[in-house]
């Protein structure tokens, strides 16, 4: 698999030439075999030796050398010339290395750094450091574009602060931000011995794995001098986004081939502390003590607190990125971010956000005319969720069966699910004796049983509701000819087909709605989740027919369907209906299936896998929750259904390499947890 590294080069390893030679050819090699590498040195020697030429004393506090002005352009001089020696280097192994520093393309904007120490009369005073600079803002535009074009990026560790003076910035720091900013998926820090010592100088105390909390512990014990600030460019790496860190030996060229191509584990290894052995942030870590102390404990939430998303990826609060293979649970079919969706919200927030339904705006009109087009029905009715698209989808079926003297009755599927207002529970037999008197009215059958439906099919029925595709209950899809078999038993007794596509719809399964895979047209289609990509909005929608059974005062809504929530759902069907969008929708997913059916053919632990498009579901041989833990602590978001279900929604714009991504993860938990087992 291809990895994103991050080496911090230096010490030794930097002054012996023939060391030199070793090192950039092993990390040379590393980029040829297909990694994304970037290189940040420092120089201490080097600079060393250009300030005793130019007179100037050096001076260090703690372990910062003192920078005046007219010391820096020497420091820069002496990084300037080590960053065009070792670019040069990687050129004599065929590598296409790009020399630069922190200022080029304001790739790290610096602060001056300014220490606080107290005097020995217990007063605070400011350290002066002269050009001593600390990381500030980081920009990696720069170094993603030459990163897509196959370049490896050396970095000096030089960067101006916004008044444009050069600073001298420590480039075990400036390695570890960038190492989090650039989300690397390992970070090296190459020192001059094995790794960190328990006792700093007995060698056969190494330790190989530290967590955050474990690590800070022993600052001023087991790490002193030079390795505080490898550590804490460690910490800061992996609190920020990279997946792993590392401070390895860089005089051994063996050492770091083996850690980086071998896969083994040389060096001291430095992790986030975890909790439910999913690794958490301090950011995270805060919001998540607060969160418990005043959100209403409807969830079991897992300790992750989501800051960002772009495409198929989202950023926790600590800068750690994670592939989503949920999509907020079907939601954000298109990901996060997606630049139409958020223009077209940006220009009606400016514009008009709410009016009521008492009055007509242009986005519902638009909304209600291209999506009863799209869906092939004639109405619509515009909701704020999914359990509201089906209680309405519900009163419609009951206002017609009333008005044709029939009855109420609604026939579910066992194993559905519609929501959790109290008749969405009822309909899902899902009755709490706390909960109440709930509406009655419902009853089940079990799921693709035609004759169950036919024994249950009398003039008492109002309507017959199923998923195409059941979700919660397990990703269990709809045999096609019970389906075009239950929609002719309607047509024959005048009982309503309604099909619950809020979790099915808007893409989801490689069609626009799952519907169109059986040739069906139910009654009435109920819908939500993916049709504002995150806004909230759902819809119910019928035929002329039936929805003329509704009239004025029956039902309604304040919030559903305002001008924003429509211009979100328009934004999405933009992009829906984009000529060969859904072709290459359905390309991805037959390759999610071979993927997921690989699995299937090398895990014992992968009983059967089921779904169509990006709806899958992978029935484990047990309990699907401590893969979606260990998924979470590898940095991909999944869900656990129906007890042994893994259920996976990646965004339609997931592309190859996430799908890529995602089948390794899966197949790398299951075979941690069958190791630990
Ligand atoms: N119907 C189906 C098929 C669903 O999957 C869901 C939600 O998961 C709902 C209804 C309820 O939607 P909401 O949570 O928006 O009320």
């Amino acid at each position: 698999m291809q990895r994103r590294i991050l080496i911090k080069y230096g010490g030794n390893a930097m002054t012996d030439p023939d060391l030199q030679r070793q090192v950039v050819g092993t990390i040379a090699e590393m980029a040829q075999s297909g990694n994304e590498v970037v290189v940040v040195h420092g120089g201490g020697p080097f600079i060393q030796e250009e300030l005793d030429r130019a007179g100037i004393p050096s001076e260090f506090v703690e372990g910062l050398r003192r920078t005046p002005p007219e010391a820096m352009p020497h420091v820069s001089t002496a990084l300037m010339r080590v960053n065009g020696s070792l670019a040069g280097l990687f050129g004599t192994f065929g590598s296409r290395a790009v020399g630069l520093t922190g200022r080029d393309a304001r790739t790290i904007t610096a602060h001056t750094h300014r220490p606080v120490t107290t005097t020995p009369d217990g007063d605070e005073q400011e350290v002066d450091l002269g050009l001593v600079g600390d990381v500030g803002e980081v920009d990696t535009t720069l170094l993603e574009t030459l990163l897509g074009q196959g370049h490896i990026p050396v970095v000096a560790c030089i960067a101006t602060d916004a008044q444009g003076r050069d600073h001298n910035i420590n480039a075990d720091s400036m390695a570890g931000h960038l190492a989090g900013a650039l989300q690397v998926d390992l970070f090296l820090v190459l020192t001059d011995v094995d790794g960190l010592r328990r006792d700093p100088k007995d060698p056969s105390t190494l330790i190989d794995h530290l967590d955050q909390e474990q690590a800070r512990a022993l600052f001023g014990s087991s790490i002193q001098g030079g390795m505080i600030p490898k550590v804490e460019a460690c910490l800061t790496a992996i609190e920020h986004g990279a997946g792993e860190a590392a401070i390895i030996n860089g005089t051994r060229p063996d050492a770091i081939r083996s850690r980086t191509l071998g896969g083994r584990s040389e060096g001291t290894t430095f992790s986030l502390t975890s909790r439910n052995n999913v690794p958490m942030g301090p950011s995270s870590s805060e919001l998540i003590e607060r969160d418990v102390k005043s959100y209403v404990p409807t969830f079991a939430r897992l300790p992750v607190a989501f800051d960002r998303g772009r495409g198929a990826w989202l950023w926790d609060a600590d800068g750690r990125r994670y592939l989503d293979a949920l999509s907020g649970i079907a939601v954000t079919n298109l990901g996060h971010a997606h630049p139409g969706v958020t223009q077209r919200i940006r220009e009606q927030a400016g514009r008009l956000l709410h009016i009521s339904n008492f009055f007509v705006s242009r986005p519902q009109v638009e909304l209600s005319e291209r999506l009863t087009r799209a869906a092939g029905m004639d109405r619509v009715f515009f909701t704020n969720s999914g359990t509201e698209s089906f209680e309405g989808g519900v009163k419609l079926a009951r206002k017609r069966a009333a008005a044709l003297g029939r009855g109420p009755v609604i026939v579910t599927m066992e194993r559905c699910f519609h929501g959790r207002t109290m008749a969405a529970m009822a309909a899902g037999g899902k009755q709490q004796p706390w909960a109440g008197p709930m509406p009655g009215g419902f009853v089940q059958v079990p799921f693709n049983d035609l004759e169950a439906v036919e024994r249950m099919l009398t003039d008492e029925v109002a309507a017959i509701v199923l998923e195409p595709v059941q979700g919660e209950g397990g990703v269990h899809v709809s045999d096609p000819a019970h389906l075009r078999a239950l929609r002719e038993l309607c047509d024959r007794t005048g009982c309503l087909l309604v099909f619950d596509e809020i979790q099915t719809g808007m893409g989801r399964t490689g069609r626009l709605f799952a519907k169109d895979h059986f040739e069906v047209r139910p009654d009435i289609l109920l819908l939500a989740k993916a049709l504002g990509n995150g806004m909230p909005v759902g819809a119910f929608l019928a035929t002329e027919a039936v929805a003329g059974a509704i009239a004025p005062g029956d039902h309604g809504t304040t919030f559903g369907g305002n001008p924003l929530a429509c211009a979100a759902g328009l934004a999405v069907l933009d992009q829906l209906e984009e000529p060969g969008f859904m072709d290459e929708v359905r390309r991805r997913s037959d390759l999610f299936e071979e993927g997921l059916e690989s699995l299937r053919q090398e895990h014992e632990m992968v009983h059967e896998v089921r779904g169509l498009g990006l709806m899958r579901g992978v029935e484990l041989t047990s309990e699907a929750k401590p893969v979606v833990k260990q998924l979470l602590s590898d940095g991909v978001v999944a869900n656990a259904t129906a007890g042994n279900v893994l259920r996976l929604l990646p965004p339609l714009i997931i592309d190859d390499t996430g799908i890529d991504h995602l089948i390794t993860a899966i197949g790398q938990a299951l075979t941690k947890l069958k190791d630990k087992s």
